[in-house]
């Protein structure tokens, strides 16, 4: 503990700062409470949820403004449960992957596996990025929109024309940045960062030419463990349910953070908040005296997620941990990248003038450090 106890003009007006669970609004949490008896504890099979299933779709199609012909799928399990689903039943041979930290990392290890050809990693260190690039013998490009563990974010663009899929990891991206998804065939979240929702889901908008995979992988040989097929995933959202039991809650949180967005502009409403937010932190380390972007390549930095690198003079975990008693939470790095670092979260949820609050009590709690 120490006493340093920030001034309240220099206190957010709320203080969760942390990329996943990350902030959920009050009014989401109301919608939950409204719930209570007519939706929370009833059946998943009935329409009262089925309703709110369908809703969330719906919601979904139009913040992504969905292209014709393409459908929203929901499954359990989130972002993590994707990436083997998709070794089962979307790569047809071989995946190429770009990698540029942890979660692309992820992908990658799923995606090695014995019925697969060995897959192409593009590889960058952490704190840059690289995209993929068209290659023989490849029927699935995968990268994520935003690296959460490094604050590196690419451009979403079809790799290849010609049959192979552009499979997009948009969990910390979707619902704060603006996206043609056109250019993508697989573009698959889970709801617990710019949509505030919680854990445990994975949502995906996919093209008519992704079904097409999933149904022919399908109907092979290949064997399919039930809980991760993406087959089950296409008839049952179709039917606006899961395989097995949803997190209800979850789902309420997700509809309620879509009327927001959608009452509020769509896309173009919540990147104009990430990028404001952003915006407001890296002018603010490029002008301080101990604090620097970690992602040094201006284009590639995050709109969602800032992360700050201090210099060694500033224990940054000593920072996180007074911020913490001041109740701003979750400030720190990610865990296995081990940086004398700040994470921010940027998400659409977070007022960006909370953000200009939060960078002057990191300065005066260096201040005070030093
Ligand atoms: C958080 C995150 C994940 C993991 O999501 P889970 O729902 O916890 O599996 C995957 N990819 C990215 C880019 C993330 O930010």
């Amino acid at each position: 503990m120490t006493d340093l106890q920030l001034p309240t003009d220099l206190l957010p007006s709320d203080g969760r700062f942390g990329c996943g669970p990350s902030l959920v609004r009050k009014q989401q949490t109301e919608h939950i409470a409204n719930s209570w008896q007519s939706i929370m504890g009833t059946s998943h099979r009935k329409p009262a949820v089925k309703d709110v299933v369908g809703r969330v779709r719906e919601g979904l199609a139009t913040f992504f403004e969905l292209p014709d012909g393409y459908e929203i799928l929901l499954a359990n399990g989130g972002s993590t449960a994707f990436w083997d689903a998709a070794s089962f039943g979307l790569i047809e041979r071989r995946a190429q992957l770009a990698v540029f930290g942890e979660f692309g990392g992820k992908f990658a290890k799923a995606a090695r596996a014995p019925w697969l050809e060995e897959p192409e990693l593009r590889e960058a260190p952490v704190g840059d990025a690289i995209e993929c690039a068209p290659a023989e013998g490849i029927d699935v490009y995968a990268y994520p929109q935003n690296e959460t563990s490094t604050g590196a974010m690419l451009p979403v663009r079809r790799v290849a024309a010609g049959g192979a899929l552009t499979v997009v990891d948009a969990t910390s991206a979707a619902g704060g940045t603006k996206v043609d998804l056109a250019e993508t065939d697989v573009y698959y979240f889970a709801p617990q960062k710019n949509f505030g929702g919680d854990g445990g889901l994975w949502f995906a908008a996919v093209s008519p030419a992704a079904i097409e995979r999933i149904e022919r992988i399908a109907a092979s040989d290949r064997y399919i463990p039930e809980f991760l097929s993406l087959k089950h995933a296409v008839d049952n959202s179709r039917k606006n349910q899961t395989l097995n039991t949803p997190a209800i809650a979850s789902l309420l949180l997700l509809e309620s953070q879509l009327e927001w967005l959608n009452a509020s502009g769509g896309m173009d409403f919540a990147a104009s908040r990430t990028n404001a937010s952003s915006a407001i932190m890296y002018e603010w380390a490029e002008a301080s005296s101990f604090a620097t972007p970690f992602v040094s390549r201006p284009e590639i930095r995050s709109s969602v997620v800032a992360t700050i690198d201090l210099d060694e003079r500033v224990d940054a975990a000593k920072a996180s941990a007074v911020l913490r008693e001041n109740g701003i939470l979750d400030t720190e790095p990610y865990r296995k990248l081990g940086r004398n670092q700040l994470r921010i979260a940027c998400f659409t949820s977070i007022d960006p003038s909370d953000i200009e609050r939060l960078t002057k009590a990191i300065d005066w709690v260096v201040e005070r450090l030093a």
